[in-house]
């Protein structure tokens, strides 16, 4: 399975060329109740438990061929996510630092849970980032293990918060926090009240460069969760507003790198959906803006990987969604 993959296109950052560390089935340090992949297959608590990962020469080699046959110039941003916790790889250290060495200037990113942070090999990894963009979606401990299920063994909430701010303490570059806004249809939601305000408080204690205001818009979470409107991400906005400055808010709906995205050349289409959808769902309208191309031209290759068996199609609420069809 190819650990590079995309470009794929980013409301946050544009054409993002990804990078994933992860072999096989999604495996993470959490379960998140929103996540685009489903369920966590491998549930683990530390880069230990794993019986395989990616290793540089693998990273290096699809990088390389990469570049030669496409270049650089139409990525914004290479991004290290995929189908797991990319800090769950041990090497990753030493991977980053080999992807910064062959794309040059283009920022490498990488999304992280923030799972690890309190451990002191992890946070050194992470030193090799231009941007590192961090999940917190609860500032309390019901809430975390409600939204994110963490697997056995993981720290607390108030762990977590506390080391992130720590390498926040220690990092040159530039750090993001992620938060997934939701409510569920059970009544719990952390859009407001008590949870929001905690989760509040925890943003502003880590003081990151940008505060990335989410919602679960893409399919594959649990079906009792629901996507919260552009309104009240906005409203949301309006309270980070007292602590944060416009420009260190990027808030769904409002901050769209995708228009800003130029076109790409492209060689095997079919090839490329097929990985763009294993990692992230999307309809036929993403494809094909990321693939820079008309949407017959797409319809007909998620058609043909349909017949094949190798994508399914689902009615979301943003509309008609592709997926890869797990064997
Ligand atoms: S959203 Fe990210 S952190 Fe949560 S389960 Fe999915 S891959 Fe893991």
């Amino acid at each position: 399975m190819p650990v590079v993959y995309g470009p794929v296109l980013s409301w946050r950052f544009g054409r993002s060329l990804g990078i994933d560390l992860i072999i096989g089935e999604k495996t993470c340090t959490f379960n998140c109740i929103y996540c685009q992949l489903g369920r966590t297959a491998q549930c683990v608590s530390g880069p230990e438990e794993l019986k395989e990962y990616v290793r540089e020469n693998e990273v290096e080699e699809e990088l390389r061929k990469y570049i030669a046959e496409e270049g650089l110039n139409y990525i914004d941003v290479v991004t290290f996510s995929g189908t797991g916790e990319p800090t769950l790889n041990p090497k990753l250290g030493t991977i980053a630092r080999k992807v910064k060495e062959l794309v040059g200037d283009k920022p490498i990113v990488i999304l992280t849970n923030s799972s690890l942070f309190y451990r002191r090999d992890v946070r050194k990894a992470l030193l090799n980032f231009d941007i590192v963009v961090t999940k917190l979606d609860a500032g309390d401990e019901k809430a975390y293990r409600i939204i994110n299920r963490p697997c056995r063994g993981k720290p607390s909430i108030k762990t977590i918060i506390e080391s992130i701010a720590e390498f926040k303490s220690e990092y040159r570059g530039k750090l993001m926090v992620q938060s997934m806004f939701l409510h569920t249809n059970f009544g719990f939601t952390n859009c407001r009240g008590k949870h929001l305000a905690q989760l509040v408080e925890a943003i502003v204690k880590i003081d990151p460069d940008i505060v990335q205001v989410d919602t679960p818009y893409r399919p594959g979470g649990e079906k009792f969760v629901i996507p919260v409107s552009l309104k009240e991400l906005r409203e949301i906005g309006e309270s980070l507003g007292k602590y944060f400055s416009k420009d260190r808010m990027w808030i769904f709906g409002i901050h769209d790198k995708r228009k800003l995205a130029a076109s790409v050349r492209i060689g095997d289409y079919k090839e490329r959906v097929s990985e763009i959808i294993k990692r992230r769902p999307c309809r036929l309208q993403d494809l094909a803006d990321m693939l820079g191309v008309d949407i017959e031209t797409v319809q007909k290759v998620v058609e043909e990987l349909i017949g094949e068996g190798k994508a399914c199609r689902i009615k979301a609420q943003s509309g008609e969604t592709y997926y890869t069809v797990k064997t």
